[in-house]
C-alpha cells in the first residue's frame, strides 16, 4: 500500500504531475510548493468559568500572483498547519479556475465551537480578528466562513477590524448578514454551484438528473442547499450523514423535513423511516450521482472501489485521497473536482466584495445569473483542458488553475 499522504502533499502531488504534463518550467512549482506567508498566533481567552484557555490560530497567504488573498476561517478542533496549507493552496487553483482575480488564503482556529458559548465564541472572533488585522484587508486578503463559522462570526470579526484599523471596509471578509453588507445568494451559493457544474456535466457524459439517485455526505451548509436543488430538480436523495450518523432511504428523502430534524436533534441521525447508516457509508450506498460535501480525505484507497455512483461532485475541499482518486479514474467514474465543484461560495463572495466596493446592491436573481453564468464558463474551461490533455476533469481543472497562475507569476516577473 502506498503512503498516506497529508492534504498538504497531496495537493503538490497533483500540482506536480500537472506541472510535468503542461511541460512548465520547474520554477512554476518551485514558488507554488511554498506558501508565501504563515501568521501563527496564539489567542488567550478568558473562559466563562474564569479559567483562560490559549487557542492556536492560523491564517495563510498561499499565492497572490493574480490578486489579493482569499479563502475561508475555519474553526475546527483538530485544525492543524498542514490541512490549513492545503486548503489554501486549493483557494489558489479554485479562485483561478473560475478566474475570480484572486489568490489563495486560509485561515482558522484549532477549536470546537459547538463547546463554546456565545460569548466566548465572540471574544475567540475578536481576539482572532484582532491579531490578525494588519495581515487582512480589502486589497490584501479576504477571509470568510468554513466549516465551523457563520455571518454571526463574519459580523464580529468585520466590527473587530473596523475597531482596530478604524475604517469601514465591508470588503474585507465575505459571507456577512445581508444588513451589513452581504450578499443575496451566498448562503446557498456553494451548493448552487455544485447543482450548476452538476447540470453541466450531466449534459456532458449523458447522466440525468431528473430521477437520478442522490447521497450526500456531510448535511452541512454545502450538501442542504446541493441537496435541496437535486431535489428541486426531480432527483431523489438517498442518503445523508453528518458527524453523528447517517440516514439510507431508497424512495428518497425531504432535504427540509432532514434539515428540520437535524436542527431538532443536532443530527440527521433516527429521521423517521429511514434506516440509519454510519457517517461514512453515504460514499459507498447504491446511487447514481455522490456529493461528499463533508472534509478531506473521506475517499481513500481503502473505500473508493466500494463507490458506485456513476458521477461524484465534490461539495467539500479534497474529499477525495490521489490513492483514491486513482481507483475511481480506473472505475470511469466522473469526478467533478472540488475546485471546481465548490467554487460557487467564493464565486459570490467575490460579487459580495464588488458591491461592497460599489456601494450597489443586486437583487437574488442578478446573483443567481451571474453565478449560473461563472460555474457554466468554468466547467467548459476545464473540460476543453482535459479534452486538450486527454486527462481527466480534476487534472483538466489543475492544467487550467496552474496556466492562469503561471501566466500572472511570469508577467509580475517572479519567473
Ligand atoms: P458545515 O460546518 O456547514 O457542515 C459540515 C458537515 O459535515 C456537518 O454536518 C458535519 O456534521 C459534517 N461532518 C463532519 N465530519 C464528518 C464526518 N466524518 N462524516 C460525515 N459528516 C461529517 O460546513 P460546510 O460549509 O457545509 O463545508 C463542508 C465542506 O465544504 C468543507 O470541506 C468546506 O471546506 C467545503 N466548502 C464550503 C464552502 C462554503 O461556502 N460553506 C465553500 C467551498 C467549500
Amino acid at each position: 500500500m502506498s503512503k498516506k499522504l497529508s492534504p498538504w502533499e497531496s495537493q503538490l502531488v497533483n500540482i506536480k504531475k500537472v506541472s510535468d504534463l503542461m511541460g512548465l518550467e520547474p520554477a512554476v512549482y518551485e514558488v507554488v510548493s511554498k506558501p508565501k506567508a504563515i501568521l501563527q498566533v496564539s489567542l488567550p481567552i478568558k473562559m466563562d468559568d474564569g479559567s483562560v484557555r490559549s487557542f492556536q490560530a492560523f491564517r495563510i497567504h498561499h499565492n497572490d500572483a493574480r490578486g489579493p488573498t482569499k479563502g475561508g476561517i475555519r474553526y475546527y478542533p483538530h485544525l492543524d498547519l498542514d490541512t490549513e496549507k492545503a486548503l489554501a493552496a486549493w483557494m489558489t487553483w479554485k479562485n483561478a479556475v473560475v478566474n475570480l482575480p484572486y489568490g489563495g488564503g486560509k485561515g482558522g482556529i484549532a477549536c470546537d465551537p459547538k463547546k463554546l458559548s456565545k460569548g466566548e465564541l465572540e471574544r475567540l472572533t475578536r481576539a482572532y480578528a484582532a491579531a490578525i488585522a494588519w495581515f487582512v484587508g480589502v486589497d490584501l486578503d479576504i477571509p470568510a466562513p468554513d466549516v465551523g463559522t457563520n455571518a454571526q462570526i463574519m459580523a464580529w470579526f468585520m466590527d473587530e477590524y473596523y475597531k482596530v484599523t478604524g475604517r469601514i471596509s465591508p470588503g474585507v471578509i465575505t459571507a456577512k448578514p445581508i444588513v451589513l453588507g452581504g450578499s443575496l445568494g451566498r448562503t446557498a451559493a456553494t451548493g448552487r454551484g455544485v447543482f450548476f457544474t452538476a447540470v453541466e456535466a450531466s449534459k456532458a457524459f449523458k447522466i440525468p438528473i431528473k430521477g437520478a439517485a442522490v447521497s450526500v455526505q456531510g448535511y452541512g451548509n454545502v450538501a442542504y442547499h446541493a441537496a435541496l436543488n437535486f431535489h428541486d430538480a426531480g432527483a431523489k436523495i438517498v442518503a445523508a450523514s453528518d458527524s453523528r450518523g447517517g440516514v439510507y432511504n431508497k424512495d428518497g428523502i425531504d432535504p427540509r423535513k432532514l434539515m428540520e430534524h437535524k436542527k431538532k436533534t443536532g443530527s440527521v441521525k433516527g429521521f423517521p423511516g429511514c434506516e440509519d447508516i454510519g457517517t461514512k457509508d453515504p460514499l459507498t450506498v447504491d446511487c447514481d450521482i455522490l456529493v461528499p460535501a463533508a472534509m478531506e480525505n473521506m475517499i481513500t484507497g481503502e473505500n473508493a472501489g466500494d463507490v458506485k455512483a456513476k458521477m461524484i461532485v465534490e461539495g467539500a475541499n479534497g474529499p477525495t485521497t490521489p490513492d483514491g482518486d486513482g481507483i475511481l479514474n480506473e472505475k470511469k467514474i466522473i469526478v467533478i473536482p472540488d475546485i471546481l465543484a465548490n467554487a460557487g461560495g467564493v464565486t459570490v463572495s467575490y460579487f459580495e466584495w464588488v458591491q461592497n466596493r460599489m456601494g450597489y446592491y443586486w437583487t437574488e436573481e442578478e446573483v443567481d445569473q451571474r453565478l449560473e453564468r461563472v460555474m457554466k464558463q468554468a466547467f467548459k474551461d476545464v473540460h476543453e483542458q482535459a479534452e486538450k490533455y486527454k486527462v481527466n476533469l480534476r487534472y483538466g481543472a489543475y492544467v487550467l488553475a496552474l496556466g492562469r497562475v503561471a501566466e500572472a507569476m511570469k508577467l509580475r516577473g517572479w519567473i
